[in-house]
């Protein structure tokens, strides 16, 4: 098992259980897949008698927990932030399959099911020194090729840019607010949140159709070779004052991608198919990047979107990327669903 190695994306497939109007007229019908998790294995039907078989680096059915998922999905990759490096966590799916679920629940009135956002933050402030390190965070939501601040809107007015010298991509511009504590967190989630609907609605657009983006800047100062000097207390000790502290520096991007499913361009005009456009633009940029990743490509080619430039530096080199693909279990659905199947093959 390769479990968070760098370069290599880490893909798990999610299938969220039916929902209510699901079952009202369609109580018997079959599910388009078959899950056999300790296989790692997702079957999807083709037919009544055959179906094709993918295999996945997990495979999380409709009863799998929120904890298990972040176990699964996100642990190793915040583990890796805490150690310095970046790291990223997406969700891709169609609309209604459970992105939000997964990645964005609070989870105020029911801590299990708080979803992976909620649980990295706790994972690493309770990691951290107030003493020594900090932890920032910006929330942003991209929209036809535009980086909105969430967390003081309505600034649209953020670049990306990346440092020629260390290729670390920052958006100056773009809020970046102090977290000590889970409590003031979830307020920043939820402001956050409040803001995307009130921008959404001016746009007149839902919020399945931008990509929602949440970045935590792990900064900690490290004794580095001083904890080797400090087994030596008495004579020593005075070279610890000499060394100064590392800063180690981590970084961690979660990203609720805007609904996966294909937009019927031939009904759409105007400012929908301008939108359309904009999400098939984004998506499959980062689905070539993704792939060259996996094909362990000397090119990954970031410069086609926004999304993909904003994640430059979360691609490739000790960087660590894990990808959930969520899907539902409706026939009715069943090509949207193939198509999220292919998304997240293609990535591994
Ligand atoms: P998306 O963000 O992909 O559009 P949502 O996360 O909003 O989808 O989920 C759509 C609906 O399905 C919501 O009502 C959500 O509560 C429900 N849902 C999604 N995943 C699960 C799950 N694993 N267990 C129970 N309900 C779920
Ligand atoms: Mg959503």
């Amino acid at each position: 098992d390769d479990a968070g190695v760098p370069g290599r994306v880490r893909v798990a497939v999610r299938l969220r259980p039916r929902i209510a109007e699901e079952s009202v007229g369609d109580a018997d019908f079959a599910d388009c897949v078959e899950l056999q998790p300790e296989l790692k294995r997702l079957k999807l039907r083709k037919n009544n008698w055959d179906s094709d078989t993918y295999e996945f680096d997990e495979v999380l059915t409709e009863f799998a927990s929120q904890k298990r998922v972040y176990e699964v999905v996100a642990k190793p990759v915040v583990e890796s932030v805490l150690d310095g490096y970046n790291g990223t966590i997406m969700a891709y799916g169609q609309t209604g399959t459970g992105k939000t679920y997964t990645l964005g629940r609070l989870g105020e009135e029911d801590t299990a099911a708080r979803g992976i956002m909620v649980r990295a933050m706790e994972d690493i402030l309770a990691d951290i020194s107030f003493e020594t390190d900090s932890v920032l965070v910006s929330y942003l939501q991209l929209y036809m090729e535009t980086i909105q601040d969430l967390l003081d809107p309505p600034n649209d007015n953020i670049s990306i840019v990346e440092d020629p010298k260390t290729g670390d991509v920052s958006l100056p511009g773009a809020s970046l607010v102090e977290i000590r504590n889970q409590k003031s967190f979830l307020e920043l989630l939820r402001v956050g949140e409040a803001h995307r609907f009130a921008a959404n609605t001016k746009l007149n657009t839902e919020s399945s159709r931008s990509h929602a983006i949440l970045m935590v800047h792990v900064k900690r100062s490290v004794k580095g070779r001083q904890s080797v000097l400090s087994t030596d207390n008495g004579a020593n000790s005075h070279l610890k004052m000499l060394k100064p502290p590392l800063v180690r520096k981590g970084k961690l991007v979660v990203v609720d991608l805007a609904g996966s499913e294909r937009i019927d361009k031939s009904g759409s005009e105007g400012h929908a198919l301008e939108e359309a456009k904009s999400i098939n633009l984004s998506l499959s940029a980062l689905g070539k990047c993704i792939n060259a990743l996996a094909e362990n490509s000397a090119h990954v080619p970031v410069r086609d979107s926004k999304l993909t430039r904003l994640l430059k530096d979360s691609f490739g080199g000790t960087a660590r990327t894990s990808l959930v693909i969520t899907i539902g279990p409706s026939p009715r659905h069943r090509g949207e669903t193939a198509s999220t199947i292919m998304f997240g093959q293609r990535a591994m």
